[in-house]
């Protein structure tokens, strides 16, 4: 396994393995045929790409999806590894020049189509070949259990069967159900495999759900709070989609859309645009995103509820592939619950499946209405009971928004629907509520209930919006009809009767899911500029993980450059010089500390050992993040934020006092430790004012320690 991590540095430039690889490469290594089981994102191409340069002779890739072939072979031409695919988009002679290439030993990988094995050709080319490995990629597509069956990969089997060499043969998946690992087994006809299941978790994913909000508000806020970064949004009809679309294009977004309803040439564009980070933003229908490897995706919105949690994983998965922070985010809307059911009406006709798509979808709402841990609701699911109560990165672990008192307002609809006899609409109870002059509210007479226009200070939009936040919280409902009409509920009717208060959550403006500094932004554009010239997409040049890192350690030579995560040798030789340039003149620009990710005195090759953390904390802190951001973002205590700086200025570095000293308390801060002494903490503590903090006077007494003020 020495070589294994050797290869690992080389190529990959990682200096660890994520959990399950290690075990996995060893186990085909030592020839047992395995199946691994491991999330999307958590780094199975590694585990058969390792053993494939490792072992003599070719490893055969199985790989459902062209994009998904020509993105892998891309990926590995990137880090140094000699690899080919073979499908249907490349001519004969291309295909035959290729085989040729196989057979003299030019590659170490090479990737096929399922279709392509039955084909004779093929079968007689690749019999003097010495396969050692053949790797089913996304092998859940041999199970009709799976959720995408591929009828091809019925003819891996009996491929495997008629090589008159056996190889070894490892099965890659993110689909854990028995049936599919069954199916796995027996038609690949595994040889007792070894199987390797890594858990569900994505712990990089921070979950939320957010209930009855206007969603175009809510969109329109997050994006403009995260404008640099990738996401995806998803809503449930091509309508909706339009809609989205046109609402952010007009605000002067480079957003695209692909749905069913678009030619396959405007799907293409629309995706090769948004690998390329050319637009930052998708909108589309669940038709998207099956064989997009794209790593740096930072967020996925549902616009609706998806129709069951299979769907939901598999979507919001597509978020943060490179392990970065990023967020999956579901607007639910109790229409989207009528929606689901309206499909599930139109496409399902068999009974027995049509009322298991009932029990899944009701899952689904269950996660919208869950006040316990998303993600342990999640990973429940999918029959993973081992993470511990609460996960702490999900919107109700991590539940900072703040409650409102609306009873009052409440109180007004529920009369209001009341005084109408629920038998209407939830707009038409929003017009009356308003003291609307419609035609529809003065023909039905409802301008003279005593509830016509008692909220009239309000816009119809902001009451609508209350309206549906009442029926997402359970205190109102709507019937399953062609026109919904508004009920009042049991809880509904309790608050009017026994004077039960309605709280509602106000969710915070949204955050920006990362601080960016300046330096990443700089790398970012560089990136940019090498994919165009490559043609490639910019993650392959790196990844956001790899400029983050760089952004943060500001290596300026080869030898540390080489230390960041992701960068291997190849890379280096390729964009070192370039990178290195843009750093260092940052760091001359912004006067930073040279730091660096330094090699270990074990003189481990490879083997990195972090630099000073207060030092690290400084560099940023120069980047003008405030102490409060660099804390989140190195998930540290704010007081250890502090106690670096002052470390920092002990050790002579000049910083930036007025992140620790309330300028305007500064004078008497000074005063005191006149009067008290400056050796007489807590006794200071107590003389000031209560807002002054420890760090603040031990700030102070650090700063004019050696000069003190005259
Ligand atoms: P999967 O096929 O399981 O969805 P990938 O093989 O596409 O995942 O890997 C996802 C990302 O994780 C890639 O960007 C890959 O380079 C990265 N990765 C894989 N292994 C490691 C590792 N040991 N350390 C750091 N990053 C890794
Ligand atoms: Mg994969």
């Amino acid at each position: 396994m020495e070589n294994a991590r050797k290869l690992l540095q080389k190529y990959y430039g990682y200096s660890e393995f994520r959990p399950g690889q290690a075990e996995i490469v060893e186990s085909l290594m030592n020839g047992n045929d395995t199946v691994a089981i491991m999330p999307t994102g958590a780094g199975k191409s590694l585990c058969f790409q390792l053993p494939a340069l490792m072992l003599p002779g070719i490893t055969i890739v199985i790989s459902p999806l062209i994009s998904l072939m020509k993105d892998q072979v891309d990926t590995l031409f990137s880090l140094g590894i000699s690899a080919t695919y073979i499908n249907s988009s490349l001519s004969v002679s291309e295909v035959n020049k290729r085989i040729y290439n196989a057979q003299a030993g030019r590659y170490k990988l090479l990737y096929v189509a399922p279709e392509r094995l039955e084909a004779e050709q093929f079968q007689t080319a690749i019999e003097n070949l010495k396969i050692s490995l053949v790797a089913i990629d996304e092998a859940h597509c041999i199970s009709q259990w799976g959720h995408d069956f591929r009828p091809s990969y019925r003819a891996i089997g009996p491929f495997i069967a008629r090589l008159s060499q056996h190889p070894v043969i490892g099965a890659f998946t993110a689909t854990a159900t028995d049936n599919v690992k069954k199916d796995i087994v027996n038609l690949l006809a595994l040889n007792n495999p070894q199987t390797y299941f890594t858990g569900f978790d994505r712990t990089n994913l921070f979950f939320s759900v957010i209930r009855g909000e206007n969603k175009q508000d809510f969109v329109l806020n997050y994006v403009a709070a995260n404008k640099n970064h990738s996401g995806i949004i998803y809503a449930a009809t091509r309508k909706e989609v339009d809609n989205t679309h046109t609402l952010l294009s007009k605000r002067g977004y480079e957003v695209g859309k692909y749905h069913a309803g678009l030619t396959d040439e405007e799907r293409r564009k629309s995706q090769e645009a948004f690998i390329h980070d050319d637009i930052k933003i998708m909108v589309a229908t669940n038709a998207f995103g099956m064989g997009i490897d794209k790593s740096n995706v930072r967020y996925v919105i549902h616009y609706n509820m998806p129709k069951n949690m299979e769907a939901y994983y598999q979507e919001a998965g597509r978020a943060g592939r490179d392990s970065e922070p990023s967020e999956c985010i579901l607007l639910f809307g109790a229409q989207d619950i009528m929606l689901q059911k309206f499909l599930i009406e139109q496409s399902v006709t068999d009974n027995e499946r049509k009322s298991s798509e009932y029990a899944k979808l009701q899952t689904m709402v269950d996660y919208c209405y869950t006040t316990g841990c998303l993600r342990r609701y999640i990973l429940a699911y999918f029959g993973e009971t081992t993470l511990a109560d609460e996960c702490g990165n999900c919107s109700n672990c991590k539940d900072d928004n703040e409650l409102t008192d609306i009873t009052i307002e409440a109180k007004k609809v529920f009369s209001c629907i009341l005084r109408m006899n629920q038998r209407y609409g939830s707009t038409l109870v929003a017009e009356v509520l308003k003291g609307s002059k419609s035609k529809k509210v003065l023909q039905q007479g409802f301008d003279t209930l005593s509830v016509y226009g008692i909220l009239k200070q309000d816009t119809l939009q902001e009451i609508k919006d209350l309206i549906n936040r009442l029926i997402a919280s359970g205190y109102l409902c709507l019937t399953e009809s062609e026109y919904p009409v508004v009920k009042l509920t049991d809880r509904g009717i309790a608050v009017l009767k026994e004077n039960v208060k309605v709280w509602q959550k106000v969710p915070k403006r949204p955050q920006k899911i990362v601080n960016d500094n300046l330096l990443f932004e700089e790398l970012r554009i560089l990136r940019k500029r090498i994919a165009d010239r490559e043609n490639v997409p910019p993650y392959l040049v790196f990844a956001d993980s790899t400029l983050k890192e760089m952004s943060e350690y500001c290596p300026t030579e080869r030898q540390t450059l080489r230390l960041i995560k992701g960068v291997g040798e190849t890379k280096l030789e390729r964009y070192g010089s370039e990178f290195i340039e843009v750093i260092a003149g940052y760091v001359a620009e912004h006067e930073l500390m040279p730091s660096h990710k330094a090699i270990s005195s074990t003189k481990d090759e490879g083997k990195v050992d972090d630099i000073p953390s207060h030092i690290v904390t400084l560099n940023l802190c120069r980047t003008g993040r405030s102490l409060t951001q660099i804390a989140v973002e190195r998930n540290l205590k704010l007081l250890t934020i502090q106690e670096h700086l002052i470390r920092c200025s002990l050790e002579g570095h000049a910083i930036d006092w007025s992140q620790l000293i309330p300028v305007q308390y500064e004078k008497l801060i000074l005063a005191k430790i006149e009067e008290v002494g400056a050796d007489k903490l807590k006794r200071l503590k107590d003389v000031l004012p209560d807002e002054i903090e420890y760090i603040a006077i031990k700030a102070t007494i650090c700063k004019h320690k050696n000069n003190p003020v005259g």
